[in-house]
C-alpha cells in the first residue's frame, strides 16, 4: 500500500525544525530513522500532512559521558549503540539488549530516541530505559524540558511529548557503585518483537542492593516499570527468597493479554522466570566489577 500524500521538509537546523512544528505540529510528524513511521504511513495508520525529517540536523548523533550521565543524541542509531565502546564499559546491558532488536537493516537506520518516542509497548528500549531511570530532553520553540521516563508512556503509541516538541537527547544516570544488568527476550523467531521481555539493572552497596530497575516489554498497554518488584530488592542481599519475591511481584505488575503468542498466564510466568534468571545474571555481573 502507498502512503497518503504529505509534504516533506528536511530542515538543516533544529531551530528550523522547531519552527515548522510550532506552525504545523498538530498536522505534522517528526521522522528520525523512519523504521516505525514509514510502515505506519504505508498502512495509512498515520496520515500526517507534513513529515519533518530531522535526519540531516547536525549534532544529535553523539553518545557521550557527561555530568554523571550517558547522553545519547536523538539521531544515535541502534547500530551506534551496538558499536559504542563507551557504553560497553559504562552500561553493558544496552549493548547486550540492542542485539535483540530486529536485524541489521533496522538497526542501521532506527534510533533509540525514535523507539522511545514511538512508545510501542512491544519496543525493547522503553523497558530498558525504565530499568535505567532515563530522562528525555525535549525542545520546542518555547524552550527545553526534561521528562523522566517513568510517566512518559501514557498508552500504546502515546506519550507526554507535545506535537511541537522534538526529543533531542536521552540521559541515563551512571551507576555510582558496582552495577550489573541483563536483558531477556522471548521471541517467536530471530528479530521478532518480544512475546515477553524483561530488563534488569542493579547497583550494589557491599553485598546489598542499593538501587534496582525492572522494566517489562509486551505485557501491557505500555512498557511497565515494576516498582514493587524493584523496591523488594533494595536493602537486601540477593538471596533466593528475595529474588523469588521480586519475581512474583514483577509478574503481578504485568498485564498481558491472551493472543496468538501465548496466554496471559503463560506470559506472566515468563516474566517471573526471566526476573529470577535476570537478577542472578545481573548480580554475577555486578560482582565482577572492581569496587
Ligand atoms: C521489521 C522491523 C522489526 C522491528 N523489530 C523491533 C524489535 O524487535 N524491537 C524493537 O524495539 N523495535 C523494533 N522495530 C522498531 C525499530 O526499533 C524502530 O527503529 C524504532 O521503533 C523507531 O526509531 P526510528 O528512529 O526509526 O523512528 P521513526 O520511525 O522515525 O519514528 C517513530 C515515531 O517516533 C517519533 N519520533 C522519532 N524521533 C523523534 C524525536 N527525536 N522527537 C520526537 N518524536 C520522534 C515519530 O514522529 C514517530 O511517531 C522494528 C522495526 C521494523 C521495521
Amino acid at each position: 500500500m502507498f502512503p497518503a500524500a504529505f509534504d516533506y521538509q528536511s530542515p538543516a537546523t533544529l531551530d528550523e525544525a522547531l519552527g515548522l512544528l510550532a506552525e504545523r505540529g498538530d498536522d505534522a510528524k517528526v521522522m528520525a530513522g523512519g523504521q516505525s513511521l514509514i510502515p505506519l504511513l504505508k498502512l495509512r495508520f498515520a496520515q500526517p500532512q507534513l513529515i519533518v525529517d530531522i535526519g540531516r540536523i547536525p549534532g544529535m548523533t553523539e553518545i557521550k559521558r557527561d555530568d554523571g550521565h550517558v547522553k545519547i543524541g536523538a539521531l544515535a542509531r541502534h547500530v551506534d549503540i551496538e558499536r559504542s565502546k563507551e557504553l560497553a564499559k559504562l552500561l553493558p546491558v544496552m549493548v547486550e539488549a540492542v542485539r535483540w532488536i530486529s536485524d541489521p537493516l533496522v538497526r542501521n537506520r532506527g534510533t533509540l530516541v525514535g523507539s522511545v518516542c514511538h512508545a510501542d509497548p512491544s519496543g525493547d528500549w522503553g523497558s530498558i530505559m525504565l530499568a535505567l531511570d532515563a530522562e528525555l530532553v525535549a525542545r520546542s520553540a518555547k524552550g527545553e524540558r526534561v521528562i523522566p521516563i517513568d510517566g512518559f508512556f501514557e498508552g500504546p503509541f502515546t506519550t507526554t511529548l507535545r506535537s511541537d516538541e522534538i526529543a533531542t537527547e536521552i540521559r541515563i544516570p551512571l551507576p555510582t557503585g558496582r552495577a550489573g544488568g541483563s536483558y531477556h527476550k522471548l521471541e517467536r523467531r530471530v528479530g521478532d518483537f518480544a512475546t515477553v521481555a524483561v530488563s534488569l539493572q542493579i547497583e550494589l552497596d557491599g553485598n546489598k542492593v542499593k538501587k534496582a530497575g525492572i522494566g517489562l516489554t509486551s505485557v501491557g498497554a505500555t512498557n511497565i516499570k515494576a516498582k514493587k518488584a524493584e523496591q523488594a530488592l533494595v536493602g537486601h542481599e540477593l538471596k533466593d527468597d528475595v529474588i523469588a519475591e521480586s519475581a512474583k511481584l514483577a509478574a503481578e505488575a504485568a498485564e498481558p493479554k491472551d493472543d496468538i503468542r501465548g496466554t496471559a498466564a503463560y506470559k506472566k510466568d515468563v516474566v517471573r522466570v526471566f526476573v529470577q534468571r535476570g537478577l542472578k545474571a545481573a548480580l554475577g555481573r555486578a560482582q565482577e566489577v572492581k569496587a
